[in-house]
């Protein structure tokens, strides 16, 4: 009985596991050449997961060595042949690249990790990784990590969930980096063979790529309410009664604008689905493509809820802020001039009572569900949630 338990039930797969790709604790050291910031947060990150670092410099004399962790070996560059390294980390910029050219036999048959980024986009030029595997023929070079900062490698990945894209023609090479990634607590992607390195080196570069469209329909229909607000609130009772309210541009307009973009934003998340569910209807069939507009509103619907969500969220602010005003405090005190002056002793409208605490506590619940929903688009949350659970939050906000 106890030598069966000792047999593992998944026989092919423990044997794979305890063949590791990679060695920690005292096995082959990982190379780093470069002993810039990257090279050092790498190092650091590398030793505390308990691998044996060598940094491979210019002159090692230069290096500031305080600045890595105790343990890290360091090598010039004439010395590098020396070491038996399996996986070296490229940490020099891509314009240095031919200067390595003297590293070429120490480098033949390693794993070459190339960490650079790109500095345009969409540049027709081959990437960095692929113009360094052109130069080391004989290594096999993986795209990876540059999409981590220094400082995010040095932390490591406590704060979410830090995706690292890799690709590489080599599979094993790649199997290794990929592993590797994992033991440093990061999220690893295989993104497929080299030819995609310029996508991963371009990635850095990119300003929120989902975000223009909404973030621009959202900014017009701030400036279209904002201005209707203006010619109704304030132009038109300047040029009809001569009354200024000018005062209340930078507050109260703003405060009456926000909500309604907040709710045509919301309606422009749910809109979609509906238009794709008629147009289905309408032809018959689910299997045929979206036009290219309405697949592209259907892929923004995170970020438009999103942005409700923050037009919301600044409707709520402003409102509370609205009594802090001095214009607040004199309309305060004017009214309450005016009551004496008329001998009214009691203000007490009781439908006006009931109206705005109803007007408000729809408002709060609105504003709750809408968290909600904002809080359930967090991929660490909305991942533990199951389909049925979702649509319920989604019914939810659908409801009210
Ligand atoms: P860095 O601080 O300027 O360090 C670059 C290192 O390259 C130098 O310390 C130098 O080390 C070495 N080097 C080798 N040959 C060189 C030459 N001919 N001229 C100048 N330096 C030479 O740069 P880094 O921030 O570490 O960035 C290194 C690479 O990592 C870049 O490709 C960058 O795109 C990428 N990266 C950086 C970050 C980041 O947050 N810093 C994030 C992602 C990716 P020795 O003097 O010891 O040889």
């Amino acid at each position: 009985m106890q030598s069966d338990l000792k047999t593992p039930l998944l026989a092919s797969f423990a044997s794979h596991a305890s063949e590791p790709l990679l060695q920690g604790h005292g096995g082959s050291a990982i190379g780093i050449i470069g002993s810039g910031d990257f090279s050092r947060s790498l190092s650091i990150r590398l030793v505390a997961c308990g691998f044996r670092v060598v940094v491979v410099s210019r002159d090692v004399k230069r290096v500031a060595r305080g600045l890595f962790p105790e343990g890290v070996e360091f090598r010039s560059q004439r010395e590098a042949e020396d070491g038996a390294e399996r996986m070296v980390f490229v940490a020099v910029y891509p314009e240095h690249y031919d200067t390595l050219l003297g590293l070429r036999e120490w480098l033949a048959g390693k794993v070459l990790v190339d960490v650079s980024n790109a500095t345009s986009l969409n540049s027709r030029e081959q990437s960095n990784a692929e113009r360094l595997a052109e130069l080391f023929p004989k290594s096999k070079v993986v795209k990876g990590f540059n999409v981590i900062s220094a400082w995010a490698l040095q932390v490591g990945a406590h704060d979410g969930n830090r995706q690292i894209p890799i690709c590489s023609d080599c599979s094993i090479s790649k199997a290794m980096v990929l592993q590797l990634a994992r033991h440093l607590g990061f999220s690893p992607m295989d993104m497929g063979g080299l030819c995609v390195s310029r996508d991963i080196e371009e990635a850095p570069l990119i300003l929120f790529p989902s975000w223009g469209g909404p973030i621009l329909a959202t900014f017009l229909l701030f400036l279209f309410f904002y201005g209707y607000n203006f010619l109704r609130h304030i132009l038109l009772p300047y040029l009809d009664q001569g009354e200024n309210n000018f005062y209340q541009l930078p507050l109260v307009t703003v405060n009456e604008t926000l909500p309604a973009v907040a709710l045509v934003t919301l309606a422009l998340v749910y809109l979609p689905g509906l238009v794709a569910a008629v147009l289905q209807l309408s032809r018959g069939t689910k299997y045929k493509r979206f036009p290219l507009w309405l697949d592209c509103w259907l892929c923004r619907r995170k970020q438009l809820g999103l942005l409700s969500f923050l037009f919301t969220a600044l409707h709520a602010v402003y409102s509370m802020c609205l009594t802090l005003r001095k214009a607040a405090g004199y309309t305060l005190l004017n009214a309450a001039y005016h009551q004496v002056k008329a001998g009214v002793e009691n203000s007490w409208v009781e439908q006006l009572v009931w109206r705005s605490d109803l007007y408000l506590s729809c408002g709060i619940l609105g504003f709750g569900v809408l968290s909600l929903l904002a809080i359930t688009s967090l991929p660490s949350v909305g991942n533990a949630l199951n389909w049925r659970e979702f649509t319920f939050v989604q019914d939810l906000v659908m409801l009210l």
